[in-house]
């Protein structure tokens, strides 16, 4: 690992005064100075030599104004440094917003749950081999104009939806794909102190030409906190991921879904998010129109599933990806639909 500084920051006017260190970066995440909070992928991508920050703000003094899970009959407010085990744990969130719950429950392992921020897991960044192992020089993502050595080489857990012919890599994240199906919004403040918000839909960059800016964050920016509306589709939510391994690993699909249900089974309003085969957190509004105004039975369900996957894109080992999210979409609309959903 290269040598780096490390600073503390207990409130926010210090960190933000190290943020303005952008080094003239093109992208949030190859700025010289970055935040700490937990640290976990931080750490890991900077022993690879992948990262390579000269100084590091420790900004967990932070977490008495950053740190709070805050629910209120309009919706939830999750504070940027709560802990990825505390909200996974928390009672209201495991009772009204049970897709944000099982999403956390099952990403990472318990001790990286109880490290890792919140703030930190959605800007987690892609497992390709290619990317992580900087002994392969053709990939755009880490190293702009170079090629991508996925799209003729390993790419079996790579994406399908988003993809770019720069760059085919996989966000792998878990609570992120929670966010998106509920219409979260993520709230910023940059290093002059301007507060801004933006849909949490927008966080994330697809490819395109440009693999190496993954988000909208400019250097510099802070996440201080997420909110997620409520709604009558909340309570009725589950996250399912399908893994080569149950007990710890990153998804090869999975699906978050939150529906709000007529007495009859008529689907009301369907919040679709796709996960484990997609360039970015990604919302399925096609999958949501397919279900609109139908009753919930495997034919619908199989019709919402034919829309996600309709603009999918294989590559030498991903052909098996399309169905294997589809089966995974429709298991999770059926188990949605089943749920016992008991009045407060
Ligand atoms: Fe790099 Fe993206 Fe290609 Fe992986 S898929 S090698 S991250 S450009």
């Amino acid at each position: 690992m290269r040598p780096f500084a490390l600073e503390t920051a207990n409130d926010r006017s210090a960190a933000l005064r190290f943020g303005r260190d952008t080094g003239g970066a093109e992208a949030h995440i190859t700025a010289p100075t970055q935040y700490l909070a937990g640290g976990t992928q931080l750490f890991d991508l900077m022993k690879l030599d992948v990262m390579q920050p000269r100084t590091l703000v420790n900004i967990n003094g932070l977490e008495r104004e950053f740190g709070a899970i805050e629910a209120a009959a309009d919706g939830l407010r999750l504070g940027a440094l709560a802990r990825m085990s505390e909200a996974a744990d928390h009672p209201v969130i495991r009772r009204d917003y049970p897709v944000i719950s099982d999403a956390l429950w099952q990403a990472a392992s318990p001790q990286l749950r109880n490290m890792a921020s919140l703030a930190g897991n959605v800007l987690q960044r892609t497992r390709c081999n290619y990317f992580r192992d900087r002994k392969w020089a053709g990939c755009n993502k880490r190293n702009p104009g170079s090629g991508c050595a996925a799209i003729e080489g390993v790419n079996r857990r790579l994406a399908v939806l988003g993809v770019s012919r720069h760059c085919i890599a996989n966000y792998p994240g878990d609570f992120a794909n929670a966010l998106v199906a509920l219409g979260a919004e993520v709230m910023i403040v940059n290093p002059d102190g301007d507060t801004r918000t933006m849909p949490f839909e927008d966080l994330h960059r697809l490819p395109d030409d440009t693999p190496h800016i993954e988000t909208n964050l400019v250097p510099g920016d802070l996440i201080t906190g997420f909110t997620v509306p409520s709604g009558p589709w909340t309570r009725r939510s589950l996250y399912l991921k399908i893994r080569d391994r149950t007990s710890y690993d990153f998804a090869l699909a999975s699906a978050a879904v939150a529906l709000d249900l007529g007495p009859d089974g008529t689907v009301r309003t369907a919040r679709i998010g796709i996960g484990g085969m997609v360039a970015k957190p990604w919302r399925s509004r096609e999958a949501e129109d397919a279900l609109a105004g139908r009753v919930l039975d495997e034919a619908s369900a199989a019709d919402a599933a034919e829309a996600a996957f309709a603009g999918a894109v294989t590559h030498s080992q991903t052909d098996f990806k399309p169905e294997l999210g589809r089966r995974t979409l429709v298991r999770a609309l059926l188990d949605a639909g089943r749920m016992e959903i008991d009045d407060v």
